[in-house]
């Protein structure tokens, strides 16, 4: 059988995962599961992913890219040195980097995967992300949702419990809730919501704000005029919101305009935190009164909540599990990791391995799907409403039908727009795409037209129009308001990317620390950097000679410089080789 991996594609972290009797990780070129969702740009356009990146990103932040998941489905352009991608661009190039570590790792091709995204992300979203794993190389056998993949981790280790589980996943940039009910091996998907612009960059977003705000500086122009300030201010909120984890209160150095440590200093304590951040928490409640609601189920009823991605560790979060619930939240499983591991056991369901056959698992269709109408109101007609085809939390895949009908005598037209979301009137729902039905006999009005509905296992809709007098049918195929990439742009991108080089794998280890040691000379003195600096030029000196006693010894007397800093080089875990 072809080796079929599952792969986490975070906004800020991405991981991958194999089921091999039960689900494990892989880890990257680096010995560690997790990859940053970062692209960088080094030397002669050659291309580092991942930690390498994530460091350049702070010292030079115009030659890497970040959070680019949030621009999924848009056509909008990043730039990453003199070059530019789109989201779905840069998620292939994470997503190839994470396959060509799993081949390493495991000494086998691998061209078939199952991927996540977040359960809210909508149609264009998910044809995004089934994009850019084609553009790396990659067959997407299924896109899974997140909360999903987490419960099916939990579920997966707990088959016998017949319990009801809320899932609240609070990763980088998206939040999302899930209630489902396991019993007896049967994972039943009831009910999910969430935002696909609330994460934990947004709290660290707030710290930086409340800095720049005490030192006098407008956040737009920050953003615009000094970026090498924002990027490192942002590093150093970062680690203060990590911080008031265990710590009442932290100092944060304020960089200077070009992104150096200066002694300047921002003192703040977690009790600001709480309060900077406290319409956050609102919109956070939001989508778990939803679910709830939509299930109707009772907060006490909920036997375990679970919590993924890395911003549930916020004390803030467990805080408000604790009071909303009453009981505290379970975390058996780390919080980075169970969504990966999920895809795993979604890829052995779909391999129908043995280890997983006792499980059954059926999931929702997030958000309500529909049409624009037009509504009569005696004799005025009114259009922009919204007619639902699917409504939301029906268990996929589902294809359901409706009727429309013309409006007017001798219409020989009409063209069905497609929406997802929840109001009343369509401008407030998010536009899928439109579809042209033409050739209706003449007549009176109200000549019939079906519309029909497929939403798939991977969150993809297709819709479909026929004129039952004719017989006549209208293409599947929707013209996504994001304009839709042909075949021929698709491979004209791909050619593009394949041109661009990886940064050889055997010296990443060796890029990603002289990246680090980048960082660390904008943050220590003056007087410290020089005889640093020093050191790091031995170092890379070293690294073009062939003497490997030689390059040991660099090495060795760097990593004790960095620690004497206060900045210690933490050396990858295991090895993938
Ligand atoms: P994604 O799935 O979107 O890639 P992750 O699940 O990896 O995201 O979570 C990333 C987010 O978690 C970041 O915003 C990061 O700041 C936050 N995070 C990670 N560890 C901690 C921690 N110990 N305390 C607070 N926030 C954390
Ligand atoms: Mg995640």
């Amino acid at each position: 059988m072809e080796p079929l991996i599952g792969i986490d594609l975070g906004t800020t972290n991405s991981l991958c995962a194999i089921f091999d009797g039960e689900p494990r990780l892989i880890p990257n070129a680096l010995g560690e599961y997790l990859t940053p969702s970062a692209v960088g740009m080094v030397d002669e356009d050659q291309l580092v992913i991942g930690a390498p990146a994530k460091e350049l990103q702070i010292t030079q932040p115009n030659k890497a890219a970040v959070c680019f998941k949030r621009l999924m489905g848009t056509n909008e352009k990043i730039r990453v040195n003199d070059r530019e991608f789109t989201a779905t661009e840069l998620s292939s190039l994470v997503l190839k980097s994470l396959k060509e570590d799993a081949e390493k790792f495991l000494k086998v091709d691998i061209q078939n995967a199952v991927i996540t995204v977040p359960a809210y992300f909508n149609d264009n979203q998910r044809k995004a992300t089934k994009l850019a794993g084609e553009m790396a190389g990659l067959r997407v056998r299924r896109v899974v949702n997140e909360p999903t993949a987490a419960a099916l981790t939990y579920g997966f280790h707990d088959q016998n419990a017949d319990k009801k589980i809320l899932v609240m996943d609070l990763g980088g940039g998206t939040f999302d809730v899930t209630i489902m009910e396991i019993f007896e091996g049967s994972l039943e998907i009831m009910a999910t919501a969430g935002e696909s612009f609330l994460g934990g960059e947004d709290f660290t977003n707030r710290l930086v704000h409340t800095c720049l705000e005490q030192k006098g500086y407008n956040f737009e122009i920050a953003e615009l005029k000094f970026p090498q300030m924002l990027a490192r201010l942002t590093k150093e909120c970062e680690r203060a919101k990590r911080l008031f984890l265990t710590e009442e209160s932290t100092t944060i150095s304020f960089p200077d305009e070009s992104g150096k440590s200066t002694d300047k200093i921002v003192q703040l304590s977690r009790k600001q935190f709480s309060d900077v951040n406290r319409h956050l928490m609102k919109r956070l409640e939001r989508p778990v009164t939803k679910v709830l609601r939509d299930t109707d189920i009772l907060p006490d009823e909920i036997d375990d909540v679970i919590l993924v991605g890395g911003a549930t560790r916020m004390t803030i979060i467990r805080e408000f599990v604790c009071q909303l619930f009453k009981k505290e939240p379970n975390c058996k499983f780390d919080p980075d990791q169970v969504v990966a591991l999920g895809a795993a056991i979604q890829a052995a369901l779909i391999d129908d391995d043995a280890a997983v056959d006792d499980m059954v698992m059926t999931d929702v269709c997030p958000f309500t799907l529909g049409i624009e109408v037009v509504k009569t109101f005696g004799s005025r007609e009114i259009g922009g409403y919204y007619m639902p085809i699917i409504h939301r939390n029906t268990t996929i895949p589902v294809s359901k039908e409706d009727v429309i009908s013309t409006i007017h005598a001798n219409q020989t037209q009409i063209q069905i727009r497609v929406f997802q979301g929840e109001s009343r009137k369509v401008a407030d729902n998010i536009k899928l795409g439109e579809l042209a039905v033409s050739g209706i006999p003449r007549g009176p009005a109200k000549q019939e037209v079906f519309v029909r509905f497929c939403y798939d296992a991977n969150g993809i809709l297709d819709v479909e129009a026929y004129i039952p007098e004719t017989g006549k049918k209208f293409g599947t195929v929707l013209t996504n308001h994001v304009k839709g990439l042909s075949n021929k742009e698709i491979s004209k991108a791909i050619e593009r990317l394949q041109q661009l080089k990886f940064y050889p794998r055997e010296d990443i280890k060796n890029r990603h620390l002289l990246l680090f040691c980048e960082r660390v000379s904008g943050d220590i003195s003056l007087f410290e950097r020089k005889n640093f600096e020093d050191v790091v030029d031995l170092f890379e000196e070293s690294l073009s000679s062939n003497d490997r006693d030689f390059f040991a010894r660099v090495r060795q007397d760097l990593l004790i410089c960095l620690s004497s800093l206060g900045h210690p080089y933490s050396e990858p875990k295991a090895d993938s080789e």
